[in-house]
């Protein structure tokens, strides 16, 4: 037999697969040791064939393999060829996904603790012990026959010399064990609840037929109880699940709450890990010692088999989709493997993506609903304030005067407030505090980006550029702002105002370390009154019973986000922050503050109408030919020679103007340009733009790959990005 192997998969840019005599025992998945030029190098089996096209007499053999099992599934390496075609990436990069870094010439060693266990009935040793050697008599005191322990333990009541002269002496004797180093999360008692009437449908429904399913549950509907429901029946089928959140600061409420009631069979993957932790926990699955696979979107790739079920927890969120190499779309990957394993998937959220639930309209997935709060308690009431007024009252500071109000009356009742600041990026924009003008795009109707270096505004959408704004075109007011309130700030404020209460900070800047999110999020749970104050990261998942008051800074950052989902995205945002209020037995209040208080969105967001929300959506979309009705395409071209990268995105240009005039009716949008940020770690940034209808997707994408596959050299890098979240 032949083996093809992927060797040297760290550093080299192209992928290298060659082919080995197979040994008797080789197996598609192995990691096997090969000759490779004058060395021995690692690499991987991915598959076996008959005949090979290298002359026989040239080719080596595998030398032994490395494992006493397989580190990729068979399902894998199928995962490995779709991937390869769907984004065009290496074999390698694939690996990369599947397989820790350890187990590609990475050194984490599995963790090894020292114990000793005592061999020699200490009572009888003791008797040929000098009487003034005090330390060892208490330590064969201390010991008992047939006992281990831990060795640091002993060393530090008894100390080293003690210890030492008693394994000299063969009383104790030395065994390394390997450990599993386990992610901690925070203990919390399972409440199992009886399952609602409408919760139990969803559940039957889901265990009833292998299909897709969209289940649209609001904020506080018990979706978290209707996923342990579901995955306990999969459980006790002899299955295994996979259930994926967004982000690592929701991970540590979820996984107690699943560590709680399925203890040992969950395994937690995502990258706030430690190099060690993910090892030992994708050990853990491969073995089959954990059943449960909860993580961020790389948990999609865990080396589990036999899966009953796949679950996808706030669908619409953005990070289920890999921006930097290797780029994925988690949704593609969820659908292939529910696919190979012949079990549903089942992607749930308050606030949908507006193509998935378009999706559910045309029957790719089927619409599960939740359409209310557990025990029939009432969304919280979303009250509109009007900041433009304010000013105009008076009031120039980052807090109304209604919020204020019922921050005091919140931490008088001694309850928990939630103050969110909404930054998205770092992207900023122009806005009129006279009127609430913001300039948009005149082609696009996208908010423009004010480039501080440049001092320009900036489509990201068409490239167009415009002068930054100095009198408001509306009202002719020359009080122009740009720029966001930081957490900060905020926090410093409410110092000051409420000189007793525990205030705490949420955001990039406090969360760095490990464990940070969870040490904030416990100290929160513990006090009362408190306020937490945080950017998205206190948006999503949380359950705290105490939390009556959500206050919203500016709700309109995201609004103008230079983005044509922003409307849709703060639209989710404000309704997920405004679901962490009165979740449990006190009523909820949410004080929105906005600069644009009559923006469609807002009227939507206070009602909680994300029917009509969606139909209005949908159809500016369709007008202005937007995702979902295209998709967008960027190529992205850089290089440190600006000459260079210029004629090869003019060369690229060419030939793409070529597929659009085979393909006339398909693209919507085709034009080449600088990047807005014409310029990154001193490589000079171009692009080609493009949005195309679906019809032929797939076709015009293998194309274009073809085209940079043609022009993309040491010199010149060339990035595809299939709908790209972010275009500077
Ligand atoms: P969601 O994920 O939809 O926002 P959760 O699953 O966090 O909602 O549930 C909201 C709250 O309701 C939680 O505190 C949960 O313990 C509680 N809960 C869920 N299901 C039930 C039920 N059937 N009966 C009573 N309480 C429930
Ligand atoms: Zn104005
Ligand atoms: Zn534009």
């Amino acid at each position: 037999m032949i083996a093809e192997v992927i060797v040297d998969i760290t550093n080299s840019m192209v992928d290298k697969v060659f082919d080995y005599n197979a040994l008797s025992d080789t197996v598609v998945g192995q990691r096997v040791m090969v000759p490779f030029g004058k060395r021995s190098i690692q690499g991987f089996v991915i598959s076996l064939k008959q005949q090979s096209s290298v002359q026989t007499d040239k080719l080596k053999s595998i030398l032994y393999a490395i494992d006493d099992y397989q580190v990729i599934l068979p399902e894998h390496i199928e995962l490995m060829h779709f991937m390869v075609k769907k984004y065009h990436l290496r074999y390698a990069d694939c690996l990369r996904l599947f397989i820790p870094s350890e187990l590609r010439g990475d050194t984490v060693k599995p963790l090894v603790k020292t114990y000793v266990e005592v061999c020699v009935d200490t009572n009888s040793y003791k008797k040929n012990v000098r009487s003034n050697a005090k330390n060892i008599l208490a330590l064969c005191d201390y010991l008992k026959i047939g006992e281990s322990y831990l060795k640091s333990d002993l060393t530090s009541k008894f100390t080293q010399s003690a210890v030492n002269k008693l394994i000299d002496d063969k009383v104790l004797k030395i065994r390394q064990v390997e450990q599993n180093r386990q992610p901690i999360s925070y203990a919390v008692k399972d409440t199992r609840h009886n399952l609602t009437v409408m919760q139990k449908n969803a559940v039957d429904e889901v265990l009833k037929k292998q299909d897709n399913y969209l289940l649209f549950g609001v904020t506080g509907s018990g979706k978290t109880e209707v996923y342990m429901s579901i995955i306990e029946n999969i459980v006790s089928q002899g299955k295994n699940a996979i259930m994926l959140v967004p982000e690592i600061s929701l991970t540590p409420q979820m996984l107690s709450r699943f560590r709680a009631r399925f203890s040992d069979n969950v395994a937690i993957l995502h990258s706030g890990l430690s190099a060690g932790e993910r090892f030992d926990e994708w050990r853990r699955i491969l073995f089959k010692q954990a059943k449960i696979v909860i993580g961020a979107r790389s948990a999609i790739f865990a080396p589990i088999d036999n899966i009953g079920i796949i679950i996808i927890d706030e669908e619409h969120e953005t990070s289920y989709i890999s921006e930097s190499n290797p780029r994925y779309n988690t949704f593609d990957i969820a659908k292939f493997r529910s696919q190979y394993n012949h079990c549903s998937l089942l992607l749930a959220s308050a606030t949908p993506d507006i193509s998935s639930y378009l999706k559910a309209q045309n029957g790719e997935y089927k619409l599960l609903t939740l359409p209310k709060r557990v025990n029939d308690r009432p969304m919280p009431k979303i009250q509109i304030v009007d900041m433009l007024s304010e000013i105009r009252n008076g009031n120039t500071g980052m807090f109304s005067s209604a919020l204020l109000y019922e921050l005091d009356k919140c931490i008088k009742e001694k309850h928990q407030a939630m103050l969110f600041i909404n930054r998205r990026g770092y992207s900023s924009f122009m806005r009129c505090t006279n009127c609430g003008y913001v300039p948009k795009c005149t082609d696009c109707d996208v908010t423009l980006v004010y480039h501080r270096a440049e001092n320009k505004l900036k489509c990201h959408y068409c490239g167009k550029r415009f002068k930054a704004l100095t009198v408001c075109p509306n009202c002719k007011s020359t009080a122009i702002r740009n720029g966001a309130v930081g957490t900060e700030q905020v926090v410093a404020k409410l110092h000051e105002l409420y000189k007793d209460v525990p205030v705490f900070q949420m955001d990039n800047d406090t969360t760095r370390t490990k464990n940070a999110y969870q040490n904030i999020l416990s100290k929160f749970a513990q006090s009362k009154p408190a306020i937490l104050v945080g950017t998205q990261m206190i948006a999503k998942g949380h359950d705290f019973s105490d939390v009556t008051l959500v206050g919203i800074i500016d709700a309109d950052q995201s609004l103008y986000h230079s983005d044509y989902k922003s409307t849709e995205k703060t639209f989710e945002l404000i309704t997920q922050m405004a679901g962490r209020a009165g979740r449990d037995k006190e009523e909820g209040k949410v004080i929105l503050q906005t600069y644009s208080p009559r923006h469609y969105a807002y009227r939507y967001i206070a009602n909680y109408d994300y029917k009509n929300f969606f139909e209005k959506e949908l159809n500016i979309r369709k007008n202005t030919m937007f995702p979902p009705f295209t998709t967008i395409l960027r190529l992205l071209f850089s290089a440190q020679n600006e000459e260079i990268v210029r004629e090869v995105t003019k060369l690229c240009y060419t030939e793409i103007k070529n597929i659009r005039n085979e393909y006339l009716d398909e693209f919507v949008y085709l034009d080449a340009m600088k990047s807005p940020i014409t310029k990154i770690k001193n490589k000079i940034r171009y692009q080609i733009l493009m949005r195309i209808k679906h019809n032929h997707e797939d076709e015009i994408i293998q194309k274009i790959y073809q085209v940079c596959d043609k022009y993309q050299s040491a010199k010149v890098s060339i990035f595809v990005e299939i709908n790209p979240q972010n275009l500077s």
